[in-house]
């Protein structure tokens, strides 16, 4: 019940998916959750929900994110650790085939909104004495397919730039890991199908086959680590992978 009891914790693309069910998650085990995300009645509702309060964030937005940085610390009075869940699958073409406007927006959510989430928060995160910053990346930053060029660079980037920030603010006590999905069942994930042309179903079944525990995975899954990784219980752990993935990188 108090895995993270008292701790404030903000989550972007809060809203939906795994970011949804880590804000619930979070606030089940005692933490102050700022429910951040694009989409605004789906992250009210929630945040109302939970006890937590909501933001809304485009994590591409610098000055957007600074500014709902310091307003969730001037409503809770600190910082204890921030969640970097937001992102977009992004064009699903071949590497030939894409735009450089297609190219730069996976970029621009996927990695410089973790780079100005990150940077905004550090300050606070220092002055409460440490805390822990999670980046979720995905078992497309560990591994490849022949899909979604730009997000599998997004994803690979963000790994690195964990632990390179791991190694930055170790002095600090701030704690950076990464988080490495297999497929979650979310609406990320029934866009890329239908993008792909398939039916959700038959879509669906694809997907199970490629994890040898036989199916997806769901978003409690992830978000169960997530609570760790935020939790006092990882305080020797930074720099790390969680790879959560029904053994998908096992191959
Ligand atoms: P999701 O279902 O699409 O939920 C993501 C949320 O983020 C949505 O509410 C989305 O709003 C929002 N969002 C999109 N762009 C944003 C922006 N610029 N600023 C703030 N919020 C934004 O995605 P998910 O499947 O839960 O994925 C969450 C994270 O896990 C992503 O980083 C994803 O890459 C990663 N991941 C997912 C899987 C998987 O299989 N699901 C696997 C590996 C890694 P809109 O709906 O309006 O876009």
């Amino acid at each position: 019940m108090n895995r993270v009891h008292g701790k404030v914790v903000l989550v972007t693309g809060g809203a939906l998916g795994i970011g949804r069910a880590t804000c619930e998650r979070l606030a089940q085990e005692g933490a102050k959750v700022a429910v951040t995300d694009v989409l605004v009645r789906e992250g009210m509702d929630l945040a109302e929900a939970i006890g937590g309060s909501f933001w809304r964030l485009d994590v591409s937005d610098e000055a957007e994110v600074k500014r709902v940085v310091d307003d969730v610390v001037a409503r809770w009075g600190r910082l204890d650790a921030i969640v970097n869940n937001a992102g977009i699958a992004g064009a699903n073409k071949p590497t030939h085939e894409i735009t450089e406007e297609e190219w730069d927006r996976v970029q621009a959510v996927n990695v410089k909104g973790v780079f100005f989430c990150t940077k905004h928060a550090v300050p606070w995160l220092k002055a409460a004495g440490g805390g822990s910053v999670v980046n979720v990346s995905s078992i497309y930053g560990i591994v490849s397919a022949p899909d979604i060029p730009p997000y599998h660079a997004s994803k690979g980037a963000v790994r690195t730039m964990s632990k390179t920030d791991a190694l930055i603010y170790a002095p600090d006590k701030i704690r950076v890991n990464s988080v490495h999905p297999g497929f979650i069942w979310t609406p990320l994930v029934e866009g890329f199908l239908t993008e792909a042309g398939l039916e959700t179903d038959e879509g669906r079944k694809g997907l199970d086959a490629r994890h040898p525990l036989g199916h997806v995975g769901e978003p409690d899954d992830i978000a169960w680590g997530i609570v760790y990784l935020v939790s006092d219980e990882s305080k020797f752990v930074t720099g790390a992978e969680l790879v959560i993935d029904g053994g998908y990188t096992c191959r």
